[in-house]
């Protein structure tokens, strides 16, 4: 019996199981190992959408376990794990690379796999998008998520709707400490900002209204962290409802039409910005300049409508022009930083490593070189 508000949980699950001669998208014959083992199970959906963002494949499912649920997040497990034996037997690049445990624990958390998630009473016309991307890190929604729930001159809503006009919570997560900080709109505003100011260590994990309705849950692991060395940039996706008391669909989506500056692109070593492109997009091979889908759903009775293409209309080619352009100009600089990350953010770090090791070997304190003895017979002008 249809009820008018039923309790509902959207679960994204994604991870890189492999990519077709190189960081680019799954095969097909991946995909299809991960449609077929969700469908064995789909008695515990509601309903699901599976896509992918350049080597990352995405799981959308609807359900009402709730979030963190062991069942769900093993499901989204094993079907990586299918995923994977094909990209195995394929010969794909980076096969199971997301995968940093040898079975599943209760949770896919902590375990490679990002995850968003939101359980919530479903609006009688509930609305989101899900915002996937790949080349880059969590902190990479950091700006677009300024722009929606702080910054009126990209969100008019800020102003004129009662409920952002209000303030938002913000929770943000420390990824090297794995510890989070509940922060509030407008009197944390300073605090936020500082935060969000350095996208390599401070990201955001949640948005809820002040009356504690979920609008925003985004993945925050760093993979690098959970293994210990680098395996990948962990490409992040973002979850958020839209519409009524939240940001109207356009006022998210638009918040990506400044191609800003991330950390990711090639061998995870180099800042370029973050390209807005169509659903199930391979990254390019033009260096592999981060990119970004937007899914977006319309839901009822946790069935899914959609998702509509959010980049596909004919303004987002102009945008990917920009995105190309400012690509462009910061390779124009070679490996000279800011091209490059700095050395802690590199993920190439041995090899970077190797060379100053060398480096260092060579250094001579200032006496006996040519240029120290320069030094000693220079005089000082009167
Ligand atoms: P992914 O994180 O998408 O696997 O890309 C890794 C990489 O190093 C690309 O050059
Ligand atoms: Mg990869
Ligand atoms: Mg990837």
């Amino acid at each position: 019996m249809e009820t008018e508000f039923m309790r509902i949980t959207v679960s994204v699950i994604k991870a890189d199981v492999g990519g077709v001669g190189g960081h680019t998208k799954p095969s097909d014959g991946l995909i299809n190992a991960i449609r077929d083992t969700v469908k064995n199970s789909a008695d515990l959906l509601i309903d699901h959408y599976i896509g992918y963002c350049g080597d990352d494949t995405h799981i959308v499912m609807t359900h009402t376990h709730g979030v963190d649920d062991q069942s769900i997040h093993k499901l989204a497990w094993d079907a990586f794990i299918a995923g994977t034996k094909v990209a195995k037997e394929e010969g794909l690049y980076g096969a199971g690379q997301d995968l940093l445990k040898d079975s599943f624990s209760g949770n896919v958390k902590g375990m490679g796999p990002g995850v968003a998630e939101l359980e919530f009473e479903e609006r009688p016309n509930e609305a989101f998008t899900v915002f996937a991307a790949d080349k880059t890190e969590p902190g990479a929604f950091n700006y677009p998520i300024y722009r929606m729930f702080v910054d009126a001159l990209s969100n008019t809503g800020l102003i004129v709707n009662q409920s952002l006009a209000a303030g938002v919570r913000i929770n943000i997560m420390d990824v090297e400490k794995a510890k989070i900080a509940e922060l509030s709109l407008w009197e944390d505003k300073p605090t936020i900002e500082a935060a969000l100011m350095y996208p390599g260590r401070y990201v955001v994990d949640s948005v809820y209204t002040k009356d504690g309705e979920p609008i925003l849950d985004a993945s925050t692991d760093r993979l690098h962290n959970i293994a210990g060395t680098y395996v990948g940039k962990d490409d992040p996706i973002c979850l958020v409802r839209t519409q009524k008391d939240f940001p109207a669909t356009e006022e998210v989506g638009s918040a990506f039409n400044n191609p800003h500056y991330v950390a990711g692109n090639t061998r995870g070593s180099h800042n370029m910005p973050l390209m807005p492109v169509k659903l199930n997009s391979a990254a390019t091979i033009n260096f592999c300049i981060p990119i970004v889908e937007a899914l977006v759903f319309s839901m009822h009775n946790g069935l899914l409508t959609g998702p509509f293409d959010g980049f596909s209309t004919p303004d987002w080619d102009y945008i990917r022009e920009n995105a190309t352009k400012k690509a462009m100009a910061m390779r124009s600089q070679g490996f000279i930083h800011p091209a490059t990350l700095v050395p802690s953010e590199l993920e190439y770090a041995q090899g970077y490593k190797a060379r100053m090791d060398i480096l260092e070997s060579k250094m001579k304190t200032m006496e006996g070189t040519v240029a120290g003895k320069k030094r000693e017979n220079y005089e000082d002008p009167d």
